[in-house]
């Protein structure tokens, strides 16, 4: 048991605490002299809406917006963001915690980009997803900037923005996500054939029982999940007003989705 407060591991017992829900025992912390209990570093700590939490995490999942969770649900605006945020931090847990129990193991990878814009047009993203074929689950989704392909932006401003995008940088963290994943007996990664993508995965995957195969015979299944994912992330639906506010806020929302589509899947 640590100090929640100052990291002490000098911490004592100190008696029992009474509550509705039952018993729960006290500390007292040598360093810093504060008492706390188990449930003060717990997530839900305080929370007086935490019955909504796995709600709020479905109704986002199924495409409604988080303005239309707060008046359907009832709470405002800011606690349905606050869940959002929190959710999104405890899905990506789980998405490690399935990647290193191996529980997402296969020998067939697909990979594919998703386009998408970050408020305008001006500020492409990219998503990097592969996915388990067998399966249809999803290994790794990132976004990230890219470089501008809209012709009616300003040459000054594409140049300027195409120097901060950067492809790879989220490309190579999907990789490495999605490397997890793969069957060290012998696996196949299927790609289109777009050549700096496939220059950074021979770069990343040298081990030999990897195989790099550029051309994606059975398109079908990744394009499915595609769909769904254009469908249930509100965030990439195909309408001219569906854009994100913010990458991160995009990660967040498809770190969620990993969790929650995969739970589905498994089930
Ligand atoms: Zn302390």
């Amino acid at each position: 048991m640590k100090c929640i407060y100052c990291n002490s591991e000098k911490v004592n017992k100190h008696g029992v605490l009474k509550t509705k829900r039952g018993k729960t025992l006290r500390y007292k912390c040598k360093g810093c002299n504060k008492t706390f209990t188990k449930r003060n570093s717990s997530i839900n700590y305080r929370h007086r809406k935490q019955h909504l939490r796995e709600a709020i995490t479905k109704m986002y999942c199924e495409r409604m917006s988080l303005r239309g969770i707060a008046r359907t649900l009832n709470v405002s605006y800011p606690t349905v963001v606050k869940y959002f945020r929190e959710n999104a931090e405890l899905a990506r847990k789980s998405n490690r915690k399935r990647l290193s129990e191996k529980g997402l193991v296969t020998s067939y990878v697909q990979f594919d980009q998703l386009e998408t814009y970050e408020h305008t047009k001006r500020k492409p993203v990219g998503i990097q997803l592969s996915i388990r074929h067998k399966t249809g689950e999803i290994i790794s989704a990132k976004a990230g900037y890219i470089p501008v392909r809209a012709l009616a932006v300003s040459k000054a401003y594409s140049t300027k923005w195409n120097k901060m995008a950067n492809q790879s940088n989220h490309t190579i963290k999907m990789i490495q996500e999605t490397k997890k994943a793969l069957n060290t007996k012998g696996s196949t990664i299927s790609c289109d054939g777009y050549r700096p993508q496939i220059k950074l995965l021979k770069n990343i995957c040298k081990q030999s029982f990897i195989t790099i195969q550029p051309s994606m015979k059975e398109h079908k299944k990744i394009d499915r999940v595609f769909r769904r994912i254009r469908q249930d992330v509100s965030r990439l639906g195909r309408k001219t007003l569906s854009t994100t506010k913010r990458l991160e806020q995009l990660q967040n929302h498809l770190d969620l989705y990993t969790d929650y589509h995969n739970v589905r899947r498994a089930a």
